[in-house]
């Protein structure tokens, strides 16, 4: 087998940038000398400005005078780091992509790491955050909820602390670009594709300059998005519930029926005519949502269909005699 290693490869580095014009500047030449550490002279850096609403656009400008490895993708609106993210892989034109933000988090000098892994034949590198101590409870707790319930109900595992920092090979990279889906998560995409996967894990930096615009109510939306996109579990629930209602109601129903109405109560529990209305009540409650989750089970079969994925993904790498 021919390695890569061998191989002249240019290297995409894409950086999604939101609002970034102190941030991105004094990143930038530590993001350089990263990747001149990895790959010496042969990159390029695809900086996609997500509708920066302050000077990160004449920020790149400025930086761009004395390099054209960089380039500046500029989107028309704020879309959001997750189109910003696609936006870039689709435009990225180097053997492999690498994806990285712009506030100085994920630590450039960390890039070698990640293409040496991609040389040895990993088509997907993720960077994993050691799990920062200073984090809100709610926060720390409600990611460590959300994998331990994303992966027990769903047939995909994400891993978690696994983040946007990550590199994935040229065929990726077109797989990647067929997938339709509006709304999407990067990684989540990544993730469900597949391929020989490595792991770099980092200790992320504190932001250079400004705020993260992640606040908590936008990593719930971000969770349950995640959630949505890559798992129809939830439409599920609706029909356990209606079932396990229904059970339960009824075995009690059974029960109150024998021992009240035909035994005429020999435990003396006097059940009263409210208490069975309650029964009666819960019983058709299990039935409703029963039959709301055989809908649901219908609207996932449509959600999955009008996501559109492709239906497998092949791996030329695990191929013989296949073009
Ligand atoms: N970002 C973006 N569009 C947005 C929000 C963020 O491109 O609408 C970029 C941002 O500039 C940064 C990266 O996405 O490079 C991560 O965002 P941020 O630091 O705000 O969030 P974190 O993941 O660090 O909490
Ligand atoms: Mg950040």
């Amino acid at each position: 087998m021919q390695l890569i290693s061998d191989v002249h490869m240019k290297l995409s580095v894409v950086v999604p940038a939101y609002n970034e014009q102190e941030s991105f500047p004094s990143f930038y030449p530590k993001l350089v000398e990263g990747i001149k550490k990895a790959v010496g002279e042969s990159y390029e850096i695809l900086l996609v400005n997500d509708g920066s609403t302050d000077d990160t656009l004449q920020a790149v400008r400025a930086l761009a005078k004395q390099n054209k490895q960089l380039k500046c993708l500029g989107l028309s609106r704020n879309f959001g780091k997750e189109i910003a993210i696609t936006a870039g892989v689709q435009h990225a034109t180097g053997d492999a992509v690498l994806i990285i933000d712009a506030d100085g988090q994920h630590p450039a000098k960390l890039i070698k790491d990640f293409v040496d892994l991609w040389k040895d034949g990993y088509q997907v590198v993720v960077g994993i955050r050691k799990s920062n101590k200073k984090e809100g409870v709610i926060k720390r707790y409600g990611s460590k909820f959300f994998y331990k319930a994303f992966n027990a109900t769903s047939d995909i595992t994400l891993i978690p602390n696994a983040t946007d920092f990550r590199l994935i090979d040229r065929a990726v990279q077109k797989e990647f670009i067929k997938f339709t889906e509006r709304n999407r998560i990067a990684r989540g995409v990544i993730d469900w594709m597949g391929f020989k996967q490595a792991f770099v894990t980092f200790h992320a930096n504190k932001r250079i300059a400004g705020k993260a615009s992640y606040k908590f109510s936008k990593l719930f939306s971000l969770a349950l998005d995640s959630f949505i996109s890559l798992s129809v579990a939830p439409l599920y629930a609706i029909g356990y519930v209606g079932f396990f209602i229904t059970v339960c109601s009824l075995v009690l129903g059974l029960f109150v029926l024998v021992e009240q109405l035909i035994l005429s109560d020999p435990l003396g529990l006097r059940i009263t005519g409210t208490a069975m209305l309650v029964i009666l009540t819960l019983f058709l409650v299990g039935i409703i949502l029963i039959s709301q989750g055989l809908l649901a089970i219908y609207l996932s079969h449509i959600h999955s269909q009008t996501q559109d994925r492709p239906l497998f993904i092949v791996d030329m790498k695990n191929s013989v005699n296949i073009d």
